[in-house]
């Protein structure tokens, strides 16, 4: 993972998997489309176009994912980064929007930002009275924003429209939960119906495409699996305080940190306070090193929270609930 630059705080990363796939696409470009809609130029020619509308498709795809990162922001909720990889890109959230309205403007916010680079590339290229390859770059420019569009549009979660609909759902259920488990069925549907599409497209004799399917559609199943276990995870712990389950102080043996200095030692991304949610200390901690963080009331340490501590809460209440399931006689 790389780190580009900085946009109002918002680190902005490439995967190291990206470059493949900007790779690939500007062979493709290169070996297909431009040969075809610009025939007789040279090679050089048509790997330089590939490169520059490759460029222009990831800009725009960054455009994309910028503006749910801004809309995020605007909503109050912290955007932990954003990240362009393999299937595209992503913006982090690092926390659920606060209302069904604010999911549903942060959801929109990115195809409307592809629709309107489509038309604005569209406007360019009908009223620019430009060389043939610009009219190339412009066009390839204006589908590829539309598909892009599109398929982000798609109700299955966590795809913008199944964000959409979970905003949906969940002002019509008033309950999150509820609203995240049928839109996670959904995009993980939407996810298989892409495997089987790719499948029969490889049959076909389309390899290429038919396994790009294949594994976009892999990739949103294991999208939607995962967005629904962090939210049982987040409804089992959000009830729970940090000091229902930290371990105490006397009983953190091998900590290194001074007690006096607990508070201004470690980053406010280590550190917990005993009346904040055991959810809140489950976040800090996928984001901390040593697999735990510290409890701080005041300036004084009154214990850690660790990994181990919140499998054991989340073990036992599954083993609470099992108790509590009726069974069959
Ligand atoms: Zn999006």
């Amino acid at each position: 993972m790389i780190q580009l630059f900085r946009i109002r705080g918002i680190p902005v990363r490439i995967d190291a998997g990206w470059l493949l796939i900007f790779g690939l696409v500007t062979w493709s470009l290169a070996s297909g489309y431009f040969p075809h809609v610009l025939p007789a130029r040279s090679a050089a020619a048509y790997w330089l176009h590939g490169l520059l509308a490759a460029a222009l498709l990831f800009g725009s795809v960054f455009l994309h994912e910028l503006s749910h990162a801004l809309a995020a922001l605007d909503q109050g909720v912290p955007v932990g980064g954003i990240t362009l990889h393999v299937f595209g890109g992503v913006s982090q959230l690092d926390a659920e929007p606060p209302t069904p309205r604010a999911e549903l403007l942060i959801a929109l916010v990115g195809p409307l930002t592809s629709f309107a680079i489509a038309g604005l590339c569209l406007v360019a290229d009908r009223l620019i009275d430009g060389p043939a390859a610009f009219h190339a770059v412009a066009g390839y420019l204006v589908a590829i924003n539309l598909v892009v569009g599109i398929f982000n549009l798609v109700p299955g979660f966590p795809l913008d429209g199944g964000r959409v609909l979970r905003a949906t759902l969940w002002w019509w259920t008033g309950r999150l939960s509820v609203a995240t488990r049928i839109a996670s069925r959904c995009g993980s549907v939407v996810a298989l119906a892409l495997v089987a599409l790719g499948a029969l497209r490889a049959l076909a004799g389309d390899l290429v495409g038919g396994l790009w399917f294949v594994l976009v559609g892999l990739f949103l199943h294991q999208a939607a699996r995962s967005s629904w276990e962090l939210m049982r995870v987040r409804a089992r712990l959000e009830p729970l305080r940090v000091e229902d389950v930290m371990t105490r102080a006397p009983l953190v043996a091998d900590l290194i940190v001074p007690l006096a200095e607990a508070g201004t030692a470690l980053g406010a991304e280590q550190v917990v306070r005993p009346r904040d949610t055991a959810w809140q200390a489950f976040l800090k901690l996928g984001k901390s090193r040593g697999g735990r963080v510290a409890v701080v009331d005041g300036h004084a340490l009154v214990g850690v929270v660790s990994d181990r501590d919140l499998q054991n809460v989340l073990a036992a209440r599954d083993s609470r609930r099992a108790d509590a399931a009726p069974r069959a006689a």
